[in-house]
């Protein structure tokens, strides 16, 4: 189980997000989980990497920011799933290197994708000692790591309309946990471990939680015969929880444990740099939009090395002019 601290942080986090996931409708797990999934990865991490756990805090306050970049910038929404069966029947099939498309973003869903190229990001962030961004990136990785745990992420019928179970996708994922509330924790997670071959193991991942849908797909129809097809009430969340819950928990456990073993390898190919403590704050900017949001500590780097090659340059001016100044006076007059 989640230690007392780590329950404390959840909830002086869960609050907010709790009333931000009520004002908007966002889709992904609810903000909520996503903050406990990337709190627990965070506190997840190997012993060698401790220094990490102090970013939990941030991490979780910052799981859900993905799910509000999809209102400005329309490649968003589709970092967010797949549609498996696109890929034709399982054992899916789903090509590593996919051409970009002319016309924006893929329709069936690009998260596999989004996840190595957010992982290569994170990996040079921490190389650089960028730890500003690293937490930016390792927020967003945390979000799309945990969609694809998320079984109705990685189908076509991702909202049940295929199958007479229209609107389960929030009542199951956003829903059902803000109603039975503070069960819905990371029990145990397994340790973290080194990936060596992440697009595997991202697969791996989808191609599990895939054959999930089914099992929520068929708690939703017991659960609305039970309570008399009255999704709204707190019956019918009550058996839907009853009969789901352990597909619920167990996808957001192995959501942290594998999100710890993303962060872990990112760590490591970086070549296991020093951790400093977090910043303070981070911005909730989309990481993807411009790629401008530097850290601030980089853009006074970047701003201290402008003055200084200004200072140089000028100085080599003074240097070579006066060599040439007394060159010339050095030199005779001529006959
Ligand atoms: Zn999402």
């Amino acid at each position: 189980m989640v230690t007392i601290s780590m329950q404390k942080h959840r909830i002086l986090i869960l609050f907010p997000l709790l009333f931000i996931c009520m004002t908007f409708s966002v889709s992904g797990w609810g903000g909520a989980i996503h903050a406990v999934i990337n709190e627990a990865a965070a506190q997840n991490v190997p012993e060698e990497m401790s220094a990490w756990r102090a970013y939990a805090p941030l991490l979780a306050e910052h799981g859900a920011d993905p799910d509000f970049w999809k209102r400005d910038d329309p490649a968003e929404p589709v970092r967010h799933f797949i549609d498996l069966e696109h890929y034709g029947t399982p054992p899916f099939e789903i090509p590593r290197n996919l051409s970009p498309l002319k016309n924006g973003a893929r329709r069936e869903g690009e998260a596999p994708w989004a996840i190595m190229d957010t992982m290569e990001r994170l990996t040079e962030a921490m190389r650089e000692k960028d730890w500003y961004q690293a937490a930016r990136i390792a927020a967003a990785i945390g979000h799309y790591v945990g969609d694809t745990h998320q079984p109705l992420h990685c189908t076509v019928n991702y909202d049940g309309y295929q199958t007479g179970n229209a609107g389960i996708h929030l009542r199951w994922e956003v829903q059902m946990p803000r109603r039975i509330g503070s069960a819905a924790t990371v029990t145990s997670p397994e340790p973290a471990v080194y990936i060596t071959n992440l697009w595997n193991c991202v697969n791996g991942w989808i191609m599990e939680a895939w054959p999930l849908c089914a099992n929520i797909l068929q708690a939703d129809n017991e659960a609305r015969w039970a309570s008399r097809n009255n999704v709204e009430s707190q019956y019918y969340f009550f058996q839907l929880w009853e009969k789901s819950q352990d597909v619920f928990l167990r996808q957001i456990s192995r959501a942290a444990a594998d999100l710890s073993s993303v962060w872990y390898t990112a760590w490591v190919d970086a070549g296991r740099p020093e951790i400093p403590p977090p910043p303070r704050q981070i911005s909730s900017a989309s990481i993807h939009v411009g790629r401008a949001a530097r850290s601030p500590k980089e853009e006074n780097r970047k701003g201290a090395i402008a003055v200084l090659a200004v200072i140089g340059a000028a100085g080599l001016i003074i240097i070579i002019s006066s060599v040439f100044k007394q060159r010339r006076q050095n030199t005779p007059p001529a006959k």
